[in-house]
């Protein structure tokens, strides 16, 4: 006899986390290639000799740290490790078996896979023939079942923005009683002004949290660091459904110096929005369909070619994501990771396959 482990697991696609190849460029992970901010490698250092203590449970300095900077009651901020994690405790505090989560499909891959483990019903909306959310589709797919709506913005992986306009007005449709929550995973490299600010949104309205977190802009993907804004009632809901102790003491404090280092952070996000711009220009240029972007990353919709260009850049020494048949997410890197990048994207044969 064997240990059975459930057997509907044996269908869910497992996540695929971005290679890491020795010797190779890794544009894979949306990372930032700078590092983390210096202070906060400061702040680690100094924290590492205390690592024999478990963390503060409550992350109580961090909460109030994003709290006076965001202008909102500490009540309202849960923290978690990383903001996958917060997307599970969202998930779990709010379904139960029959209950339904709606979200844009293809986003971001943790969607349907943590929705599927913790038992709720995935209701998957198609993008639009512009790789953007269809917000009109995903109003239609609502039912009296519907529990969560996640809004991915800008989406992973087709960088694509939500307007504030049309957020808001979407945000008028939805019932009361159903949560919506803004994944801006990518908020910090947003520069277009009509771009929506989803902490602001979630101070006025009592169905929406905003989730950010320190892994893409602050680059502290490896501590593993996220956080919500969210109704009051949420925010406690998320707590406990929490493991305990799941944010570590590093994290704690790094997020803390991050936050502190604003100018810092602006210095990085600029060149990463001009190195974007410059890569989105260029792969025009080349020919390649490249949707508008405002994370740090780009989307080339390849179809049934991305395999091929997946193994072109691997030959090249760049690493890209491919979602076999769909398409290939490129990461922004350093100016001489993305002129590899380009290289690889020049001397591939668009017009052949
Ligand atoms: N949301 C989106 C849209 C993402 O792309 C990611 C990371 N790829 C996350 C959430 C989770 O990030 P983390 O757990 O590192 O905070």
């Amino acid at each position: 006899m064997t240990v059975r482990t459930r057997a509907d697991l044996d269908q869910l696609p497992a996540y695929v986390a971005g290679r890491t190849i020795p010797g190779s460029i890794k544009l894979a992970s949306n990372e930032v290639s700078e590092g983390p901010l210096p202070s906060a490698v400061a702040a680690i250092n100094q924290a590492a000799g205390e690592v024999h203590r478990y963390p503060d449970m409550g992350v109580g300095l961090l909460t109030e740290a994003l709290a006076a900077r965001f202008d909102v009651e500490p009540e309202r901020i849960a923290v978690g490790c990383g903001s996958v994690a917060l997307c599970e405790q969202l998930v779990q505090a709010t379904c139960t078996a029959e209950d339904e989560v709606i979200f844009p499909w293809r986003s971001f891959e943790a969607y349907p896979i943590i929705t599927h483990v913790v038992g709720a019903k995935q209701v998957r909306v198609p993008l639009t023939a512009g790789h953007a959310l269809d917000l009109e589709a995903m109003l239609a797919a609502i039912t009296p079942a519907t529990r969560l709506i996640f809004v991915c913005t800008p989406n992973n992986p087709t960088g694509t923005l939500l307007r504030r306009a049309e957020l808001e007005s979407f945000l008028d449709r939805v019932p009361s009683d159903v949560l919506v929550v803004l994944d801006e995973a990518y908020f910090e490299f947003v520069s277009d002004p009509e771009g929506p600010d989803g902490v602001e949104i979630a101070r006025r309205r009592e169905n929406v949290a905003s989730m950010r977190t320190f892994s893409k802009a602050y680059g502290l993907a490896g501590l593993r660091v996220g956080y919500t804004v969210a109704p009051p009632e949420v925010a406690a809901a998320l707590r406990k459904v929490s493991i305990p102790f799941s944010v570590n003491a590093l994290a704690q404090v790094a997020a803390i110096a991050s936050l502190e280092a604003q100018d810092e952070l602006q210095k990085r996000c600029a060149n990463v929005i001009a190195e974007r711009e410059r890569v989105h220009r260029e792969l025009l240029a080349i020919g390649y369909e490249v949707p508008e972007t405002q994370a740090n990353f780009v989307w080339l919709p390849l179809g049934e070619r991305t395999t091929e260009f997946n193994e072109h850049c691997l030959e090249n020494r760049v690493v890209v994501r491919a979602f076999v048949g769909e398409g290939a997410r490129v990461t922004i890197g350093q100016p001489e990771e993305n002129d590899a990048f380009l290289a690889a994207a020049r001397s591939f044969d668009l017009t052949g396959g």
